[in-house]
C-alpha cells in the first residue's frame, strides 16, 4: 500500500499532535469521564476535521485514506477522542458536504471544521438498531417545516455535541420509504437529552438518549429530499466503518506496543518473557493482524475515494479490523499476566474500548450480511473484478 506524500506527512504530523496533546490526558479524562471537546478543538486548529471537504468549501481537500490514518493515530492515543472524531467527521460533517444546499454548507460547515461545534448522528432507536428502518420517529409536516417526535437511544455526544443529524419518517410511511433527515440544533425547544449511559468502556465519549417532543425543524434544517434519509445513513455508514477500523486497528498497535515493551522487559524464569515461545507466538499474532488489517481498512478507503462506493470493502474491514483488535487486546492482557488486569498498565483498557468496535455503526452479524449478500448477488469482492 503505496501512500502519497501528503499522506505520510500527514500520518507523521498527527501522531506527533496525539502524543504531545491527547494522550497524556487520556487516562484522566476516561477516569472523570471529561467530554473531549478540547481535543476536538486541537484537531479542528491543526486542520484534521473536514479534511475530506473540498477547500472551496473551506476543508483540507485530501484524501479518504488521509483521514482514516488520523482516525488510527487519534485512537493509539485516546479511543474516545476518535470515537467522537469519526462520528462528528465522517457521519455529521461528512453528511453536510455530500448531500447540504450550498446555503447549509455555508452556514453549518466553518464551525464543525474548526472544531467550535461538534456534530452527532442519531439513527438509533430502542426498537430500531441493526434494522434501522424500522425507526418510529416521525416528522409531522406543519406549516414553515416539520415537529418532530419521538426519542433515539446510544447517541454517541448526547447533551455534548452541538447539533444532531435527526433521522425520523414522515406520517404514514413505513420501512425505508420516508425516512428524512434533519438538523436540529442543541438548544432546539423540545429537544432534550437522558443521562448519560454508564458503560463498558469509550468511558469520556458520553452516550446517551436524545428525546424530541414536538420540535420544531425549519425547512432549512432538511438535509436532502424527503424520503432520503435511509439511503444517506446508509451512504454514510459506509465511510463510517472504515473509520471505526481505523478506531480498532489504532488500539490494536497500541496493545502490540504496549505488549512488546512488557515482554522485553518482564522477567521470569531468569530470562524475559518475550524469549517465550508463546509469548512470542502472541506478538506475531497481533503484527500480523494489524497488518492485514491496515491493508483491508486503507483499501476501502481507497476503493471509497476511486468509486464514491465500497460497502463491501468498508464491511470487510471493520469485521476484520473490530474482530482482530478484541482477540487481541485480550491477549496482551495475557501477555502482561496479572498486571494486565490492572488499570495501570492501561491494556484491560484497551480491552474494554475495543469491544464496542464489534456493535457500533453495524455488528459484525450485520457486517457478515451485508458481505454474504452482497457476494450471492453477484458482487465480486473488492478490487478483483477480472
Ligand atoms: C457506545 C455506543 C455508541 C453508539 N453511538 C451511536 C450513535 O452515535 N448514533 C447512533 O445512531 N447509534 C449509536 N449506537 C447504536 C449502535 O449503532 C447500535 O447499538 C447497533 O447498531 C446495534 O443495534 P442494537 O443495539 O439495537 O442491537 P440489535 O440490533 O438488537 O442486535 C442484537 C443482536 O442481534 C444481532 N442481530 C440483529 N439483527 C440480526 C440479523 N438480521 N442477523 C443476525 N444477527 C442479528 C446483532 O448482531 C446483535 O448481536 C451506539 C452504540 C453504542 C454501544
Amino acid at each position: 500500500m503505496e501512500f502519497t506524500e501528503d499522506e505520510q506527512a500527514i500520518a507523521d504530523a498527527v501522531r506527533q499532535l496525539v502524543a504531545a496533546a491527547i494522550t497524556p490526558s487520556s487516562d484522566q479524562n476516561d477516569r472523570d469521564q471529561v467530554y473531549p471537546r478540547a481535543n476536538l478543538l486541537a484537531l479542528g486548529q491543526h486542520g484534521y476535521l473536514g479534511m475530506t471537504v473540498p477547500p472551496a468549501d473551506g476543508g483540507g481537500g485530501t484524501s479518504y485514506l488521509a483521514q482514516t490514518l488520523v482516525v488510527e493515530a487519534v485512537a493509539y492515543g485516546d479511543p474516545a477522542t476518535a470515537v467522537v472524531y469519526e462520528v462528528h467527521n465522517s457521519l455529521h460533517l461528512e453528511a453536510i458536504h455530500r448531500y447540504g444546499t450550498a446555503a447549509q454548507k455555508a452556514e453549518w460547515l466553518p464551525p464543525l471544521i474548526a472544531g467550535q461545534q461538534i456534530g452527532a448522528f442519531a439513527l438509533t432507536e430502542p426498537d430500531a438498531g441493526s434494522n434501522a428502518a424500522a425507526l418510529a420517529t416521525v416528522a409531522e409536516p406543519v406549516e414553515g417545516g416539520y415537529r418532530l417526535r419521538g426519542g433515539k437511544v446510544f447517541i454517541t455526544g448526547a447533551g455534548e455535541a452541538d447539533r444532531y443529524l435527526v433521522f425520523a419518517r414522515l406520517p404514514g410511511t413505513l420501512g425505508r420509504d420516508g425516512i428524512t433527515a434533519f438538523l436540529v440544533d442543541k438548544g432546539a425547544p423540545g429537544l432534550s437529552f437522558g443521562r448519560a449511559e454508564e458503560k463498558m468502556g469509550l468511558h469520556a465519549a458520553k452516550t446517551g438518549a436524545v428525546l424530541l417532543d414536538q420540535v420544531m425543524v425549519p425547512t432549512s434544517h432538511r438535509l436532502g429530499a424527503e424520503g432520503a434519509g435511509y439511503d444517506m445513513a446508509l451512504r454514510l455508514l459506509e465511510g463510517g466503518r472504515i473509520g471505526i477500523a481505523a478506531q480498532a486497528l489504532g488500539m490494536l498497535g497500541r496493545a502490540l506496543d504496549l505488549s512488546l515493551t512488557y515482554a522485553r522487559t518482564r522477567k521470569q524464569f531468569g530470562q524475559a518473557i518475550g524469549r517465550f515461545e508463546a509469548v512470542q507466538f502472541k506478538l506475531a499474532d497481533m503484527a500480523t493482524d494489524l497488518h492485514a488489517g491496515r491493508l483491508l481498512a486503507y483499501d476501502a478507503a481507497r476503493v471509497r475515494e476511486d468509486t464514491q462506493q465500497g460497502r463491501m470493502a468498508a464491511a470487510m474491514a471493520k469485521l476484520f479490523c473490530s474482530e482482530a483488535a478484541v482477540r487481541h487486546c485480550l491477549a496482551a492482557v495475557q501477555v502482561h499476566g496479572g498486571y494486565g488486569y490492572m488499570r495501570e498498565y492501561q491494556v484491560e483498557r484497551l480491552l474494554r474500548d475495543a469491544k464496542v468496535t464489534e456493535i457500533y455503526e453495524g455488528t459484525s452479524e450485520i457486517m457478515r450480511l451485508v458481505i454474504g449478500s452482497q457476494l450471492l448477488r453477484g458482487d465480486a469482492a473488492p478490487r478483483l473484478e477480472s
